[in-house]
């Protein structure tokens, strides 16, 4: 799959001091250091039938300001992203609006590059779809059969999770919990015939008027966990400890789809799956989640047609920490707007507060597990130094580390 137009970095001071980058990992729940030389990053790419709406902006940027951090800070970066460009909610949507499923998918691909290229968000070394990723999808499939890691329900292949050691002493929640929401996100908890209700789907065998793939495990297409398991292992280079760095995505995918993909990996390889697994917050509309089924979806191209700046809807995003959930209202927009046109009107004049102090503290704000509000904060403090007549600083300098740390271009 084509990625995005590369987005150019301007370098970090040379006498900025970055400490490593901390994150808070959602399974330990603590801080975790990412400072590998190489880091290894797979964020979990859309489904793509609703592309771009603002939760989808949410998770994206956040990785991205990791991404700007690392690199800005002189670690190496490969990070990977897959589309899942077949699967069950993409047939549905299809199915309804009465469209073929390809010609949806690949309208909202489009849209989806045409947003995050807008948005300046630095895109992935690897940008894989799962069709085009059959072949390593059905080695995984394969390996799986001849582990006797999997048993079929009819000609449904599953992975049977009491063969895998760390289940279920780490999941994340109560087991009636983890059913229950196995059930909520696709799952298939009550299907009879199952070993363990929450036996995650290898390979799902092919069904009248669905688009079908031939594999080990008979024609059919794949589940979903399985794709990202494959497509991150067969992107990225093997770590050290880990196979991977870092796993992203939104919070909704902290179970079951993150668990999955790292106890499938973990069955395969033997090694640890991620050194950590990051998540951005949901983002709702008027006190509701925003999701398809509620139909209070808030689109980036839509906000982007109307006018809205790049830079407005990611200081936006940044009002609130990452984890946060948090709503999305028009006032939001108006006081990322404040900020924005108050810190042009600044860096237009002649005579500015020192910056170097500033960059450097915002530096150590992100590096704790990205504290965007102080980033604000601080931003709104300069702004009054400078106001009040306190120069010394480089209107150049304080518009670089802007682009390069925050991606925001004035
Ligand atoms: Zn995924």
């Amino acid at each position: 799959m084509r990625s995005w137009p590369e987005v150019y970095l301007p370098p970090a001071p040379a006498n900025i001091k970055a400490p490593e980058l901390k994150l808070l990992d959602s399974y330990k729940g603590s801080l975790v250091p990412v400072n590998q030389r190489v880091v290894t990053s797979y964020v979990c790419g859309i489904t793509p039938y609703d592309a771009t709406h603002l939760g989808h902006a949410a998770t994206y940027l956040t990785f991205d300001l990791i991404h700007r951090y690392l690199l800005a800070r002189g670690q190496e970066l490969l990070f990977a992203e897959n589309i899942t460009d077949i699967d069950d909610p993409l047939l549905e949507r299809a199915n309804r609006d009465k469209v073929d499923w390809q010609t949806l998918a690949t309208s909202q691909i489009d849209l989806f590059v045409g947003d995050m290229t807008a948005l300046h968000v630095i895109p992935p070394k690897y940008y894989r779809g799962v069709i085009e990723s059959m072949d390593l999808i059905d080695e995984f499939i394969q390996t799986c059969q001849s582990n006797s890691l999997s048993y079929f329900v009819d000609r449904d292949l599953y992975l049977d999770l009491s063969k895998v050691e760390e289940f279920p002493g780490n999941l994340p929640m109560p087991l009636a919990d983890a059913i229950a929401l196995f059930k909520e996100r696709g799952g298939d908890p009550e299907r009879s015939g199952k070993r363990h209700p929450l036996d995650p789907l290898l390979w799902r065998a092919h069904r009248e008027n669905e688009p079908q793939w031939e594999s080990s495990a008979g024609a059919g297409r794949p589940g979903w966990h399985i794709e990202c398991t494959a497509i991150a292992l067969r992107s990225l280079p093997r770590g050290e400890h880990t196979s991977i760095t870092l796993q992203g995505g939104g919070s909704d995918l902290i179970f079951p789809h993150h668990y999955m993909t790292a106890l499938q990996a973990k069955a395969l390889t033997k090694v640890d799956f991620a050194t950590a697994y990051v998540h951005a917050g949901m983002i709702g509309l008027d006190g509701e989640k925003m999701s398809k089924s509620k139909g209070n979806l808030v689109f980036v191209s839509k906000l982007l047609a109307s006018g809205v700046r790049a830079s407005a809807i990611r200081v936006a995003l940044m009002l609130e920490h990452y984890q946060s959930d948090r709503m999305w209202d028009e006032e939001l927009l108006t006081t990322a707007n404040q900020i924005i046109n108050r810190l042009e009107f600044n860096l237009a004049r002649n005579e500015v507060a020192p910056t170097l102090s500033v960059i450097q503290d915002i530096v150590e704000a992100l590096s704790n597990n990205l504290d965007t509000p102080k980033v604000l904060k601080l931003l709104g403090q300069w702004c009054e130094r400078t106001e009040s007549g306190v120069a010394g600083g480089s209107t150049g300098e304080l518009s670089r580390a802007l682009d390069t740390y925050l991606g925001i271009v004035l």
